[in-house]
């Protein structure tokens, strides 16, 4: 049997005025989606648990089958992960976001998309200035970077009660009670602040703005946290598995499940995605795994930006070039199981991710049809199928 998993990544909303009173899931046009729900079942699943931050960290955990109550240690360990970057006792990853913050306002979380280049820079200016020795400020990909924290022989300051606020929650919102806080957060907000005078006249910035581009301000930290100690997928659920996406989030998470990860040409984890790239691997790598995972993070941005319009074009875009192609080729090889599902909610309205259930649709062998002939938030709404610890979700997937 070979599985399938599609990942829209914050797909599941509200009702959009704009969008004539329906949830981009139904305005978008999704025939394959729709068919998935049409010969299988939907139903809900709540993917964040009410203690823990509403974020793709314990969401895609919880989605892929792991309690992140008992599995979660913040966003940055995954991420370091994905990065090979090996974490010891008394480590600490800490997600190092370029941003913009004017008057003391998160203009933009992505320091207006900047160049893995010009971030690459930054970073370096910021380890020369500020590091020390124990800190290494890592680039990633454009915004999204990492600083490492080596405790060496000393227990590291910050404590599973330390908290400190996604940029993406502050979108055109003042920062001003959104610093770290807590255990070690002193250490944190020092650098942050220290960023501001190593960014302002660098020529990166300069250039920046002269191109009419919006400047890195400084560093934002947040999600720090020490190394999970996940057990291998293979071993929980007795199948192997292979991840394609672009953030490094998920390529983490696939690491430390012992899963493949598959790098596709293209695949730039924003609105211009290679989406048939995307379809095109998934098919090809079928042969080789138990499960293949695509993971979309368009939708998601598309909700960051509050732009409805793009959100719906990314749902079909997603629809059209990998759930399409790739039910298609699960069907020609024989018996397999296909799943969509989202890992969190990440409403237009408030631009940011949220607690609260999302739709899922399964379909395949042994699969027997509902009800439902549509895949959105109204028909998984009526289904009698709900799952609220989202990570026992997997175990009815591979095996009911
Ligand atoms: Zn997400």
């Amino acid at each position: 049997m070979k599985y399938a998993i599609i990942i829209p990544d914050g797909c599941a909303d509200e009702p959009q005025e704009s969008l004539g009173g329906r949830t981009p899931l139904q305005a978008a046009s999704t025939p394959n989606m729709d068919a998935i729900a049409a010969m299988g079942v939907v139903g809900r699943a709540n993917n964040v648990p009410a203690s823990l931050p509403a974020g793709s960290d314990v969401a895609n955990l919880s989605l892929l089958g792991y309690d992140p109550l008992t599995n979660f240690t913040g966003r940055a360990p995954l991420e370091a992960a994905a990065q090979g970057i090996q974490l010891g006792p008394n480590d600490c990853a800490i997600r190092c976001n370029l941003v913009t913050v004017i008057d003391q306002t998160m203009r933009d979380f992505t320091a207006d998309h900047i160049s893995t280049e010009e971030a690459t820079v930054l970073l370096a200016a910021a380890q020369a200035q500020l590091a020390g020795d124990r800190l290494e400020f890592v680039p990633g990909v454009s915004y999204r970077n990492l600083l490492i924290y080596r405790g060496g022989d000393t227990v590291p300051p910050f404590t599973i009660d330390t908290r400190a606020t996604p940029p993406h929650d502050l979108t055109d919102k003042s920062v001003m009670d959104d610093y770290p806080r807590g255990p070690g957060s002193d250490y944190l907000n020092e650098l942050m602040a220290e960023s501001v005078a190593v960014f302002a006249e660098h020529p990166v910035n300069i250039a920046r703005q002269k191109q009419g581009r919006l400047p890195a301000t400084n560093v934002w930290l947040w999600g720090q946290g020490r190394a999970p100690s996940l057990p291998p997928f293979s071993q929980v659920y007795g199948k192997t598995g292979a991840m394609i996406t672009a953030v490094d989030l998920l390529r983490g998470l696939a690491a430390l499940l012992g899963w493949k990860r598959i790098e596709v040409p293209g695949a730039t984890g924003y609105l211009d995605t290679d989406y048939a790239a995307k379809g095109r691997y998934a098919i090809d790598a079928l042969p080789t795994t138990d499960i293949i995972c695509v993971h979309v993070e368009a939708p998601d941005e598309a909700s960051h930006e509050g732009n409805a319009t793009a959100k719906v074009k990314a749902l079909e875009e997603i629809d059209r070039h990998i759930v399409g192609p790739l039910h298609a080729a699960l069907k020609a090889q024989g018996e397999y199981r296909i799943l969509v599902s989202p890992d969190h909610p990440t409403p237009l309205r408030t631009k940011t991710h949220s607690h609260g259930a999302v739709p899922f649709a399964i379909a395949g062998t042994g699969v027997t049809a509902d009800a439902a002939t549509t895949y959105d938030e109204v028909a998984a709404g009526r289904s009698p199928l709900s799952f609220e610890e989202g990570w026992r979700l997997m175990k009815y997937f591979l095996n009911s």
